[in-house]
């Protein structure tokens, strides 16, 4: 701890003032006692027109209620209380269109006060602006789960949206249907136009998944040449003339025919990776009955 008797009042003013992150003296009602600092003009506006005014008056209602609800989460700690949250032109009041378009960022470190202020229970409230970790944690994220030739969700990805679909099959009964499809006599297209060739029907038949399948449909490529088309809300029925129509598209328009197998989730199965598997044992079907066709299990 500081010995303050060293600083005159002006000064302790001065050196809070000069705080480069924002720090408010919120009470319990949700009042702006004081604003302190704030002076990195890369990240924040200047706040000391906020002094006098409630949460109800700066911001809609909703955000004012969350913020009122972390005040109370913090005084009830009696210490710190960290939270992360964005703020957009959308929730604070009077800004309009002249806002910035893209959401602020903030971790908010909250710190119950000891004593009362404006004869209140009161907080300090920290904000520090994250915006740029939180874009690049983003930007990693989506890279991590993305397969860079055809730009489609990788098999780590995949793996995850099939977990999470099978619990809610197993939870639900949503059905849900799993394509796998590979690519026929791919190794005679490496092998007679070139790899670069190879690379490019890949990513021509991952533009045609793009183009055919609903939004709500998850093509992913599992590796190599091939991928899985996860259909959530959907039987093997159903999904069965939309893979059909998938494999006509592909073969006008990818330069190349596919093989599927098509499996949808069952009662007994444990896994989605037993639906993966019967998706499988039809694809190795498709394959020996002819090639350029989809098998139902
Ligand atoms: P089939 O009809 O039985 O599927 O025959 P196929 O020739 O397609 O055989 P297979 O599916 O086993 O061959 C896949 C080939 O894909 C083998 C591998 O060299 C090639 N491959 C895997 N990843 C890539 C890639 O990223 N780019 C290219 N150009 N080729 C790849
Ligand atoms: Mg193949």
């Amino acid at each position: 701890m500081a010995d303050l008797s060293l600083f005159s009042n002006e000064q302790i003013a001065a050196l809070l003032s000069a705080l480069p992150d924002p720090a408010f003296i919120l009470t319990r009602s949700g009042r702006y006692a004081a604003v302190f600092g704030g002076t990195d003009s890369r990240y924040y506006h200047d706040g000391s027109g906020l002094v006098g005014k409630t949460l109800d008056d700066v911001l809609h209602p909703e955000k004012a209620a969350w913020f009122q609800a972390q005040v109370a989460i913090a005084l009830a700690s009696q210490g710190l209380h960290v939270v992360e949250y964005a703020l957009g032109r959308d929730d604070v009041k009077g800004i309009g269109t002249d806002g910035p378009e893209e959401l602020i960022w903030f971790e908010g470190r909250v710190q119950t006060l000891g004593y009362q202020v404006l004869e209140e229970e009161a907080v300090l409230w920290v904000a520090s602006n994250i915006t740029a970790s939180k874009k690049l944690e983003a930007l990693l994220r989506m890279q991590s789960e993305t397969d860079s030739l055809s730009n489609l969700p990788n098999r780590r990805k995949l793996m995850s949206s099939l977990t999470e679909h099978f619990e809610l099959f197993a939870r639900y009964k949503t059905p849900a249907s799993v394509l796998i499809f590979d690519i026929d006599h791919f190794k005679s297209i490496n092998d007679g136009q070139g790899h670069l060739a190879g690379d490019r029907t890949i990513a021509a038949t991952a533009d045609v998944c793009r183009r055919e399948l609903r939004a709500t449909d998850f093509p992913a490529r599992l590796g190599g040449d091939e991928f899985v088309v996860l259909m959530p809300h959907t039987d093997s029925e159903q999904a069965l003339p939309i893979t059909e129509r998938l494999r006509q598209r592909i073969a006008e328009q990818a330069g190349a025919t596919i093989s599927g197998g098509l499996s949808e989730m069952t009662a007994g199965d444990l896994s989605y990776e037993e639906v993966l598997k019967r998706a499988d044992d039809a694809l190795y079907c498709a394959k020996r009955d002819g090639r350029n066709r989809i098998v139902r299990s």
